[in-house]
């Protein structure tokens, strides 16, 4: 890499570990995962460390210790929180019920408690001083989340003397009271602030944050039900015994709590809350049973995954009815019309709904949807509510069916549909605005062009402000610099950043490209195969439905969506512009390095994904350079490249067998 392209990567490292930084500890919404995020931070270390010359004291790595980058220190779980099997009906437990049986006897008692919507926490205390809280993590370590959980009220710091062991930990659920979650949704609504979807959230955001005084200001709460010490069945010969003993230790345990000598009463158990968990003032989503019997619990033992004594059953969606006022419709990027539904506003799971998804035409007509219907409403955990039926008895006389609309809401097109398709297109792709909004969103989005400093917000923005019309636009925009600094709430650094991310995105490779281009039907994947065929954009151009269709994986779909869109003379003038702009319209081939030894009897595998090339590309690579692919991570594996979104489990594993885990800078290295 040349000097100034990694100042470049360095700076665009740090802007984004800045956002994300912001995004979790300030508005605890993280939008990557705390993985992705190491990985990130990891890079920009590596960097960092190998280029000196770039150092900034101000540089996301520096700030250790106070400061609101500071991360949570991960820590082993001494016993490892696994979690349970879920179930969703009765057969299920009757399954469970007979392996149970079958194992440890007839005799068998169940103990059924709430499963609270919340976050897991282990908390230790030793002599009765709480020591240590972590989270669940991946159940085998998690984070120190100890000043937080402080400032929980109803968790004790000490107990008062009792014959508690020396040393032990409770297992909880952290969770947030329906009324508060409304509450202060309401009020971050109010400031502008964004909301979230349900009090689990919540409370898991709140949890994370820097800020314990912030933490201390969200009611959260929490349920203990789990002991873990040493001899723990010496102290008890059952699990309630010892939840009886947590409440008189001073931890708060759950009241509804009962045990069951058959499976038959766990049933009754399930139904009475199915039916009366609104009555509680927080959110389960379902009912945990367990071997009641230590000795018994013992003798079944664990799987891999989870204890064999113990399963969840989940609650079906929770139903409710309210009344359509509209159907309103949505033009998406691609053109593609969603009805939605808009609701007198009801309370369902903890959330207030106002709107559901219907989904395209047919559903309407499925549902034979009425004006002013009366409809029953489900959600499912984050899903978007849907409408599952009507409630006929209730129609009002004379009500019309909802009449799917013949032109687009927004530009007023004839709407197209293709044969065989649900859905309705808006054709107009370069005139009709929340096409071209969505499809601008699209070329900057995280894995079309990545453009940093370009989020949806601003890209919406400067549609609205007549600077841009079309992507091509983008490449212009550092001429209209006057107009952007005159624009709101938009800074001069923001403004740099923006116009320095459009630069890099100069450096994408060509499927990056072409997927950004944003066609009808061609996802990622399609548009890396189809470029490692047509090594240019001229030539997928004048390519034939034959040509394109002898493409392995490619039908007749996709081919004439290509044929479609390159037909469009306003397409290929954006085409021609970006090139002229400096985009990659072609595929970049690996030079052929003749001397092909330096891998030679080493062995690689690739996991993740890479910024600027195709695992193919690097697959050619290592194999040019006489290096051997593995499928699998063993023992005879050298080398690992860890690209982004590797699985944490496969991390895990190449560390216990100690393989090296290279970037992909360090293999270039290895073939300099
Ligand atoms: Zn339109």
């Amino acid at each position: 890499m040349v000097n100034s392209t990694i100042q470049k990567t360095i700076e665009a490292l740090r802007t984004e570990l800045r956002i994300h930084n912001y995004n979790y500890y300030v508005l605890a919404q993280p939008t990557i995962s705390d993985y992705d995020f190491d990985q990130k931070l990891k890079h920009l270390y590596e960097l960092e460390n190998t280029y000196p010359e770039f150092y900034d004291k101000n540089s996301p790595t520096q700030k250790v210790g106070g400061d609101i980058t500071k991360k949570f220190e991960a820590v082993a779980h001494t016993w490892p929180m696994l979690s349970l099997s879920n179930t969703y009906n009765e057969q299920e437990l009757k399954d469970f019920d007979d392996r149970v049986k079958k194992a440890v006897g007839e005799n068998i008692e169940y103990i059924c408690e709430l499963k609270f919507d919340g976050l897991s926490i282990s908390i230790r205390y030793e002599n009765g001083k709480l020591i240590q809280a972590i989270t669940r993590g991946d159940g085998i370590r998690g984070d120190d989340v100890t000043n937080n959980v402080r400032t929980i009220r109803s968790i004790p710091h000490q107990l008062k003397k009792n014959n508690y062991p020396e040393v032990f930990e409770v297992r909880g659920e952290i969770f947030m009271h329906r009324a508060a979650f409304l509450r202060l949704n309401k009020n971050r609504s109010e400031l502008g602030e964004t909301t979230f979807a349900n009090p689990r959230n919540f409370a898991a955001g709140t949890i994370k944050l820097q800020d314990s005084s912030e933490v201390a200001k969200r009611p959260l709460d929490c349920y203990f039900y789990f002991l873990y010490t040493n001899n723990r069945d010496k102290l008890f010969k059952t699990h309630s015994e010892s939840l009886n003993a947590l409440r008189e230790w001073g931890f708060p345990v759950s009241e509804h709590f009962s045990i069951c000598g058959s499976m038959e009463k766990v049933l009754e158990f399930i139904s009475y809350w199915e039916q009366n968990r609104n009555s509680l003032s927080f959110d389960i989503d379902g009912i945990v049973i367990k071997v009641n019997n230590y000795i018994q619990q013992e003798d079944l033992g664990f799987t891999a995954k989870s204890p064999r004594w113990a399963i969840s059953y989940k609650f079906k969606a929770e139903e409710v009815q309210t009344v359509l006022s509209k159907v309103s419709y949505q033009v998406g990027r691609t053109g593609a019309v969603t009805p939605v539904a808009n609701l007198k506003p009801v309370l369902l799971a903890g959330t207030t709904v106002k709107r559901a998804t219907l989904h395209n035409a047919n559903e309407i007509k499925r549902l034979d949807l009425h004006e002013y219907d009366t409809v029953f409403i489900e959600k499912g955990g984050e899903i978007i509510p849907k409408i599952i039926s009507v409630d006929l008895s209730k129609r009002k006389q004379g009500s019309m069916p909802i009449q799917y609309p013949t032109h687009c809401p927004e530009c007023n097109s004839r709407l197209e549909r293709e044969e065989g398709e649900a859905i309705y297109y808006c054709p107009n792709d370069q005139h009709c605005p929340p096409q071209i909004i969505g499809g601008i969103q699209h070329f900057a989005s995280k894995k079309a062009m990545d453009i940093s400093g370009l989020g949806n917000e601003t890209v919406e923005a400067l549609y609205k402000a007549g600077i841009i019309q079309h992507i091509s636009d983008l490449y212009t925009l550092d001429s209209h610099y006057e107009q952007l600094v005159g624009m709101e709430r938009f800074g001069d650094k923001s403004i740099k950043n923006m116009l320095l991310g459009i630069e890099q995105s100069k450096e994408k490779p060509f499927h990056r490209v072409l997927f950004g281009l944003g066609i009808r039907h061609i996802g990622a994947t399609i548009a890396e195969k189809l470029t490692e065929h047509f090594e240019n954009i001229d030539s997928l151009i004048s390519a034939t439905k034959e040509e394109i269709t002898a493409v392995h994986e490619i039908g007749d779909r996709i081919a004439e969506s290509l044929i479609n869109y390159f037909n469009d003379p306003e397409h290929l003038e954006q085409i021609a512009l970006l090139k002229l702009a400096g985009l990659k319209f072609q595929t970049e081939r690996i030079e052929n390095q003749s001397t092909g030894i330096k891998l030679l009897g080493r062995t690689f595998l690739i996991s993740g994904v890479f910024e600027n090339i195709s695992r193919n590309e690097l697959t050619q690579i290592i194999e040019i350079n006489g290096g051997k692919m593995l499928s699998s991570i063993s023992g005879n594996l050298d080398y690992l490249i860890a690209g982004e979104n590797m699985g944490p489990a496969k991390l895990v594993k190449a560390q216990k067998l100690n393989i090296n885990i290279i970037s992909q800078e360090e293999l270039f290295e290895m073939i300099k």
